[in-house]
């Protein structure tokens, strides 16, 4: 097996994750409820705070802790989708936002006392061309007035604050005048409580996952130009900012999933007797368990890749894009696998497999989906024709 980073921290998290073994992971997925106690414990812990500077309240740390501890939340049976985003989504305010935001919100994240973990970006009729969306905010005198509909904002029923993207001024295909389709977007933050009772309602999605998912709309939602994140209309430069964080993320969650049911499936084929000898002697058992284990492993190496160059502040886009292809295609393939190799009973509710394939079926999609991972490889690292 591969030399784990920070075992120190890994093992810490993997006691905290005893506390809350399948059962409970089952029952809130049956129920598709959010797993308050267990985002409460790693909060109090101070996990989720790790990548918030030492002046404002935070631990400090780097990338790196904060993937080892996603990892192993992974790696043990669980899911960091819940709170995941409380650690890096304040990294946009960190980085773009005023003196005044961020002393008013940093130190109480850390200190657990706010959650600031929803970020609506994507709209029912934009799709991936985030260019596209339609929600606007309108200047008016001190305030801006927001008008549109967000789909699949994660967390929003659990978040004190959210980011919103919304167009300050009309998309311009590019021209003569220099701008962008990209440019005229900004970042807002948002008081969830408040903004429900004057214009923001927020509707659960149902979906395959237990995924605490939301569908936003925005009824003239006055919020103060206070509330805007850096300056007007460079909001998708501050998204992409914090896109390889992201992927670096995601990447560790997916090779924690890989991991675990990697260990599922070596278990179970040592212990499971057909034909008088155990199903993990066939070499058709053996051989995709191996192979998982050696894409897993690969993956975790770029992953590595991308993580020192992202802690030694260098740039990082083409190692965490390919990170999060290898460890999404790792994590998929290996929960295939393991699905195989359990028979019948991968099925059962009980082992836990089907959930936990499930859930990492997500990386294929979210938070980007691998088509647009492989176009960013083939024009931006490759130097391909653009295609859109
Ligand atoms: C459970 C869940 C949680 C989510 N949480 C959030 C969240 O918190 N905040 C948020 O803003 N969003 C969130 N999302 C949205 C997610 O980021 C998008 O679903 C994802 O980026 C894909 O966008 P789309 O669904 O609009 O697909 P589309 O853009 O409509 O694409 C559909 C398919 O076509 C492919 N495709 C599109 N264009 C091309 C092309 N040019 N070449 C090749 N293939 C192409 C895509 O790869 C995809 O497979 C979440 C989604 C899910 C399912």
């Amino acid at each position: 097996m591969s030399e784990e980073s920070h075992p120190e921290i890994r093992d810490a998290v993997r006691a905290l994750c005893k506390g809350f073994a399948g059962d409970y992971w089952r029952a809130l997925d049956r129920e598709r409820t959010y797993p308050t106690e267990f985002v409460k414990a790693l909060t109090d812990a101070g996990f989720l705070a790790v990548l918030i500077p030492e002046e404002f309240g935070g631990s400090g740390l780097g990338i790196s802790e904060a993937a080892a501890i996603l990892g192993e939340i992974h790696q043990s049976g669980g899911n960091g989708g819940a709170c995941h985003a409380q650690m890096y989504i304040m990294g946009t305010v960190l980085r773009h936002g005023s003196d005044d935001q961020k002393r008013e919100i940093l130190p109480k994240i850390a200190a657990g006392e706010l959650r600031l973990q929803a970020f609506g970006v994507t709209e029912p009729t934009s799709g991936t061309d985030t260019s596209r969306i339609r929600t606007t905010a309108e200047k008016d005198g001190d305030d801006y007035v927001i008008t549109g509909q967000k789909v699949w904002t994660s967390r929003a029923e659990h978040s004190d604050l959210m980011l919103v993207l919304a167009r300050t001024s009309p998309r311009d295909d590019g021209g003569d005048d220099g701008a962008k389709p990209h440019d005229g977007m900004s970042v807002f933050i948002i008081d969830m409580q408040e903004a429900q009772k004057s214009g923001l309602t927020i509707k659960p999605l149902r979906a395959m996952i237990n995924h605490a998912t939301t569908e936003i709309f925005f009824d003239n939602l006055r919020v103060s130009a206070r509330n805007m994140v850096g300056e007007e209309g460079k909001g998708f430069r501050y998204l992409l900012d914090g896109l390889n964080a992201e992927r670096i993320l995601i990447s560790a969650e997916a090779i924690g999933d890989a991991r675990w049911f990697i260990e599922k499936a070596c278990n179970y084929s040592n212990e499971r007797i057909v034909f008088d000898r155990p199903i993990g002697q066939n070499q058709g058992i053996q051989f995709p368990i191996a192979r998982a284990h050696a894409q897993t492993e690969a993956a975790d190496l770029m992953l590595k890749q991308a993580i020192k160059l992202f802690d030694a502040g260098k740039p990082c886009g083409p190692q965490a894009n390919m990170a999060k292809l290898l460890a999404a295609d790792a994590s998929w393939a290996a929960a295939d696998m393991c699905l195989q190799t359990h028979g019948g009973f991968g099925f059962a509710e009980e082992y836990d497999i089907e959930r936990k394939f499930r859930e990492t079926r997500l990386f294929q999609v979210a938070p980007i989906s691998t088509n647009l991972i492989l176009s960013y490889i083939a024009e931006h690292v490759l130097g391909l024709p653009r295609s859109f």
